[in-house]
Parts: structure tokens; C-alpha cells; sequence
């Protein structure tokens, strides 16, 4: 059998390709794109000629066409699966294709690159030890706040992905659910010649936006709750040892 290739593509700047994704782009026999104009565009930029058929695959196709891409692979063909920019499957089209080739017993494998996701967390200078991704906050008010409430006990640095439309609305909310001084970091345009991030506490970035409102595309990383933000969040959350050295703290600080 052939295999299933994700490949990550550039998030902003072209020089992100990989050699190994030039030479995929060349060489699979199927291009599965989300986009395939802006295939075309990223392989015109990398000056690179994609040989093998190119096929749409997005969010909307690509439950149904996975069993299709995968007969082509048993019969022998690589099938590179790209998306717009970054990881496919974070975010993106992918997941279909490499559960369907799972159940199959069919090869899958990465050249992994770029993705926001971690390119934010590493600029964040928020704790990298332990994160949890959270992709898009949902986008009616009320769902993002009850959403965001139960992220109130989270210890880990939290990622959002967010759109400029919605940051103001976005910052109010998490003003309201996690309070003015968790620190946080506005990564935006990453990798591109405006690449900024904006650090401080939510409420210090959520002034900023005010006055400054950022464009472009941008990740939202938070730091987690500190032992008391999460003891004050959710109580139950809490084993009975900690519970107990917070209750010592506590007799100690009065
Ligand atoms: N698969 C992509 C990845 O691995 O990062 C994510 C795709 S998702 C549909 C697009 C979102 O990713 C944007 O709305 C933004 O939140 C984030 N993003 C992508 N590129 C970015 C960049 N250059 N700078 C900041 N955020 C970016």
C-alpha cells in the first residue's frame, strides 16, 4: 500500500516550508488541498511543481471522500493531505482521513511543521509544561461564558485561537470569568512581517484592545489558575490533601 501523508504548511511566512513538504508536493500522486487555490499559490511561491492530481478536501467533503483517497492508497498512491496554513487536523480537515485509515490498517504518517498553536505558546513566556488547546471559543456570548467558567479551576496555560471580529467580545468575557490579573499573552500575525505579541494580565490587554484594536490572525494564551484561583473556582475540585495545605496556608497567612 501507498500512504497517508498530513503535512503542516506555512502559517504566514513561505520560508516555513519544509524540504520534506517541497518534496511531497512534487512527488504524491494526490494532493488532497482544503483550498486548492491556495495550493496552487503556495506552490508557486515555493517554486515548486506539483506533479500528482489535486483533489478538494475540506470540512464539508471530507468524511465522504476519505474512503475514496484510501482506495487509491491500498492500490499503492501517496496521498499528501494539506490544509490553508498550519497542522491539518488542528482546526482544519484531516481527522476523517487518518481515522478512516486507522480502521483500514492503512500507513499514515506526519511532516509535521508549522502550526500557531505552539508558536504562540512558546512566545507566550506562560508555562510550556503543560497547556491544553482550546480552538475556537464558541461563538454566542452565553456559551462562551459558561464555556469559559468551567475553565476557571484550569491549571494548565490555556489556547484559544480567535478571530479579529470577536476579540473585543472575547477579552470581555474572559475579564468576567477568569478576572483582571491572570497573566496572558495576544500573539498575532505570527511568523509575518507584523508578527506582535502583547503580554500582560488580561486586564492590561484588554485595555490595549480598546485602544488598539489588533488585526490580523491571533492566538489568545492564558495562564492557568494558581492554586488559589482554582481552590476558589472549583472547591470540589480539589483532593483532600490539598484541601488540607490550603487550609494550613490559610491558618498560617492570618
Ligand atoms: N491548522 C492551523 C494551525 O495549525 O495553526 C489552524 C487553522 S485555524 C482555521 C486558523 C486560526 O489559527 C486563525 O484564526 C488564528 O487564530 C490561528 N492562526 C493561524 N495562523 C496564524 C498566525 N500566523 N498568527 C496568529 N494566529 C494564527
Amino acid at each position: 500500500a501507498g500512504t497517508v501523508v498530513l503535512a503542516a504548511t506555512p502559517i504566514g511566512n513561505v520560508g516555513d516550508a519544509s524540504a520534506r513538504l517541497m518534496a511531497l508536493l512534487e512527488r504524491a500522486d494526490i494532493v488532497a488541498a482544503e483550498d486548492t487555490r491556495r495550493l496552487f499559490d503556495l506552490a508557486r511561491r515555493l517554486g515548486v511543481h506539483v506533479n500528482g492530481r489535486v483533489v478538494a478536501y475540506h470540512d464539508h467533503n471530507e468524511r465522504g471522500k476519505a474512503d475514496g483517497l484510501l482506495d487509491q492508497v491500498e492500490a499503492g498512491a501517496t496521498v499528501l493531505v494539506v490544509s490553508d496554513a498550519g497542522m491539518p487536523t488542528i482546526n482544519d480537515p484531516g481527522l476523517a482521513i487518518v481515522r478512516r485509515a486507522i480502521e483500514r490498517g492503512l500507513p499514515v504518517t506526519c511532516a509535521p511543521g508549522p502550526s500557531a498553536v505552539l508558536d504562540a505558546l512558546a512566545l507566550s513566556g506562560l508555562p510550556t509544561d503543560r497547556f491544553c488547546y482550546e480552538g475556537f471559543l464558541p461563538r454566542k456570548h452565553g456559551d462562551r461564558m459558561q464555556h469559559l467558567r468551567m475553565l476557571r479551576a484550569e491549571r494548565r496555560t490555556i489556547v484559544f485561537y480567535e478571530t479579529t471580529h470577536r476579540i473585543a467580545e472575547a477579552m470581555d468575557d474572559l475579564l468576567a470569568a477568569f478576572g483582571p490579573d491572570r497573566p496572558m499573552a495576544l500573539c498575532r500575525e505570527l511568523t509575518k512581517d507584523y508578527e506582535q505579541i502583547r503580554r500582560g494580565t488580561i486586564g492590561a490587554i484588554r485595555e490595549g484592545v480598546i485602544a488598539d484594536p489588533p488585526r490580523g490572525e491571533m492566538v489568545l494564551v492564558i495562564g492557568g489558575a494558581t492554586d488559589e484561583e482554582a481552590a476558589e473556582a472549583a472547591p470540589e475540585a480539589l483532593g483532600v490533601d490539598q484541601l488540607a495545605a490550603l487550609a494550613l496556608d490559610l491558618a498560617a497567612s492570618e
